[in-house]
C-alpha cells in the first residue's frame, strides 16, 4: 500500500488523556482515534493488525473443531429475562427499545442468544458435542472506560460456546480450547500466563483467565517462582502451616489504648508485632453481617468469604453499620465477649494464635492475652485470607510472587447454568430430555492488540511481532524528488509485492527525517530505505527490534530478506 493513499495520521505529541503506553502509541502512530468515551475508530493500520490476530484465532478455532457463525448484536430482552441476567447484569448492559416499545440489549456476550438458537435446532445427543464461535463487536457500558482499547465500551471479542451431553466431553473441549488459547497468545507474541480464576458470579466450575503480563494490568496474579502454578490473587489458596506452640494461656486482660485504632498503632502502642494482633472486620453479606478474623499482618480475601457464605454481595460494613451492630468504632471491634449476634469466621492462621491482642468492643480499649481456642466462639476456621508474596505456593513448589496482568481471554465451564434456566435440552439415548452441558470461551481481540503494544515498544514507538505487524516491510523513498531514489523505490515496491510481501511504501513528499520518525513509530519489523546510494543500487535495511542496519545491494535484497 502506498502511504500517500492510505490514512495514517501520526502525531508528534503524546495525547493528554492517554495514560497507558499502548493507548499513547496507538494514537500517536495513527492506528486508532477515539470517537467518544470508550468507543474507537480502528484506522487502516489497526484494522490490518486486527485482521492478523483474527486470522490466527480462526486457524486455532478450526483446529479445536469450532465452527464460525455470526449472531445478532441486538438481542431481545425476553431471552435475558429467561436467564435472569436482565435483572442482575446492571447498568453495564446497554438497553434500548424498538418503535413498538419492546426492550432489547446490545450484546455484551452471547450465552442467551446461542442457548436460544441451539435449543430450538438441536434435539438429539447424536449432534453433540457442538462448538460454535463468532468474532464481533460487543457492548458494555463500563463504569470506567480507560487505557484506550484495553477497556472500551464497544470492543471486538471472539466468543465461543460449546454444548455437550457429558462432563467428559466438556472437559475434552475445554482442554482443546485451553491449548488453542495458549497457541494463539504465543503466536501473537504475548508473554502470558493462564491463571486459575473465580467462577462464582457465573455459577460455573473450572475457569482460567489468560493474562498478558503488564504493569498496566488491573489484575494481580500470584504465581510460583519455580512451577507453572498461577492464580488470580483472589483465587490462590493459602497453605496453612501449623506451627508448634507450647505457650500457656495467660489471663485475659482489658487494657486502655486511647486513640489507638489501626493494627499498626495497636502493635506499636503495646510493643508487639502486628502478627500478634487479631484483625476483626465486619462484613455485610447480602442482608446479614459476619465478623471475619485474620492475623494482623494478613488481609481478608472477600472472594473466599463470598464463596464460603454463599452470598451474592460481600462488602465491608460502613462505620455507621459497625457503630450500630457492634456498638463501637471499627478500630476497637473484637471477637471476645461480643454481644452482637453475628457469626464469626476466622482464617486458619488465627487458630493457633496465643495470648494475642484484639479489640474490646469498647472505645479506647483492647484485650490482651486473647486465646481464640478459649475466648472466641468461631463458627468456622478456614482459608479466608489473601495470599502474600513469599508464601508457600499452593502446589507445594516454590514461593509466591505477584505480577500484574491484562485479562486477554477466558475459558469457562458453564455447566448447566444457562441450559437449565432457559430449558435447553436434548434427548439422550433413552429418549429422555436432559439439559445440555455448556462451556464458553472469550478472547478480547481489540484488548489483545493493545496488550501486544504494551509488551512490544520502545521510546521511539511500537515494535510489532512479525505475526501481527500491519505490513511485513516498510519501504522508504527518502527523497521523492530525486529520480534515482524514486525509480528504485517504485521498482522495489513492485518486486517485493510480487515476492508475496505485504509492503507499506512511503512515497510521500516528506523529508527523510519525518519518514524515519514515522517509520519507527509505526514499528514494522523491517525498513528498507532508498537513499543517497540508490544510483549504485544500494539500499539500507534496518531491523526495528534490534535497531541494527546494513547496506544491501538490490540484487541480493530479496534473498537477504528471505533469510532473515
Ligand atoms: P474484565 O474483568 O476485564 O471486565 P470480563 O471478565 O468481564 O473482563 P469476559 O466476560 O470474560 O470479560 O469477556 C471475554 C474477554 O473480552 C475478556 O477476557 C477480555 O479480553 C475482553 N473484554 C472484556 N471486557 C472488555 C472491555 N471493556 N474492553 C475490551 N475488552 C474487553
Ligand atoms: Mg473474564
Amino acid at each position: 500500500m502506498r502511504q500517500s493513499l492510505t490514512f495514517i495520521p501520526t502525531l508528534r505529541e503524546v495525547p493528554a488523556d492517554a495514560e497507558a503506553k499502548s493507548h499513547q502509541l496507538l494514537v500517536r502512530a495513527g492506528f486508532i482515534r477515539q470517537n467518544t468515551s470508550g468507543i474507537y475508530h480502528y484506522l487502516p493500520l489497526a484494522h490490518k493488525v486486527i485482521q492478523h490476530i483474527q486470522s490466527i484465532v480462526r486457524k486455532e478455532m478450526e483446529k479445536a473443531g469450532a465452527a464460525e457463525l455470526l449472531m445478532p448484536v441486538m438481542q431481545q430482552a425476553e431471552m435475558w429475562q429467561e436467564s435472569g441476567r436482565w435483572y442482575t447484569y446492571g447498568p453495564e448492559l446497554m438497553r434500548m427499545k424498538d418503535r413498538h416499545g419492546r426492550e432489547f440489549a446490545l450484546g455484551p456476550t452471547h450465552e442467551e442468544v446461542i442457548t436460544s438458537l441451539v435449543r430450538s435446532e438441536l434435539k438429539s445427543y447424536k449432534k453433540l458435542p457442538l462448538t460454535l464461535y463468532q468474532i464481533q463487536s460487543k457492548f458494555r457500558d463500563e463504569q470506567r472506560p480507560r487505557f484506550g482499547l484495553l477497556r472500551g465500551r464497544e470492543f471486538i471479542m471472539k466468543d465461543a460456546y460449546s454444548f455437550h451431553s457429558s462432563l467428559e466431553s466438556l472437559d475434552d473441549t475445554y482442554n482443546k480450547m485451553f491449548t488453542a488459547y495458549s497457541n494463539i497468545f504465543s503466536k501473537v507474541g504475548l508473554d502470558f500466563r493462564p491463571v486459575i480464576a473465580d467462577s462464582g458470579a457465573m455459577g460455573g466450575k473450572d475457569t482460567h483467565e489468560f493474562m498478558a503480563l503488564s504493569e498496566v494490568g488491573e489484575d494481580t496474579i500470584a504465581y510460583s517462582n519455580t512451577s507453572s502454578y498461577a492464580a488470580n490473587i483472589e483465587m490462590a489458596e493459602v497453605v496453612y502451616q501449623e506451627e508448634a506452640n507450647s505457650a500457656t494461656f495467660k489471663e485475659l486482660e482489658k487494657v486502655h489504648t486511647p486513640q489507638v485504632k489501626t493494627i499498626q498503632d495497636v502493635a506499636a502502642f503495646l510493643e508487639v508485632a502486628p502478627s500478634a494482633c487479631i484483625k476483626s472486620v465486619l462484613f455485610k453479606v447480602d442482608d446479614a453481617y459476619v465478623l471475619v478474623l485474620t492475623r494482623g499482618d494478613h488481609e481478608v480475601n472477600d472472594v473466599k468469604l463470598k464463596n464460603l457464605v454463599g452470598a451474592q454481595l460481600v462488602e465491608l460494613a460502613s462505620r455507621e453499620e459497625v457503630l450500630e451492630i457492634i456498638g463501637t468504632e471499627p478500630g476497637f471491634v473484637g471477637p471476645v465477649k461480643l454481644e452482637a449476634e453475628v457469626e464469626i469466621y476466622a482464617d486458619l492462621a488465627v487458630k493457633g494464635m496465643t495470648n494475642a491482642v484484639a479489640g474490646a468492643n469498647e472505645s479506647d480499649f483492647h484485650y490482651v492475652n486473647v486465646n481464640p481456642a478459649r475466648d472466641v466462639s468461631v463458627k468456622e476456621f478456614t482459608d479466608l485470607r489473601l495470599i502474600q508474596e513469599g508464601d508457600v505456593s499452593p502446589d507445594g513448589e516454590g514461593t509466591i510472587q505477584f505480577a500484574k496482568g491484562i485479562e486477554v481471554g477466558q475459558v469457562f465451564k458453564l455447566g448447566m447454568r444457562y441450559s437449565e434456566a432457559m430449558d435447553a435440552t436434548y434427548l439422550d439415548e433413552n429418549g429422555r430430555a436432559q439439559p445440555m452441558i455448556m462451556g464458553c470461551y472469550g478472547i478480547g481481540i481489540s484488548r489483545t492488540l493493545s496488550a501486544i503494544v504494551e509488551q512490544h515498544h520502545d521510546e521511539k514507538g511500537i515494535i510489532w511481532p512479525e505475526t501481527v505487524a500491519p505490513y511485513d516491510l516498510h519501504l522508504l523513498a527518502l527523497n521523492m524528488k530525486n529520480d534515482a531514489q524514486k525509480e528504485l523505490a517504485e521498482t522495489l515496491y513492485e518486486r517485493l509485492k510480487e515476492e508475496g510481501y505485504d509492503v507499506l511504501f512511503d512515497d510521500r513528499r516528506e523529508r527523510a527525517g519525518v519518514k524515519f520518525t514515522d517509520s519507527d513509530l509505526i514499528g514494522l519489523p523491517i525498513r528498507i530505505s532508498c537513499g543517497k546510494r540508490s544510483e549504485e543500487g544500494i539500499v539500507e535495511v534496518k531491523f526495528r527490534k534490534s535497531g541494527e542496519s546494513q547496506e544491501v545491494s538490490v540484487d541480493e535484497l530479496i534473498s537477504f530478506i528471505r533469510q532473515v
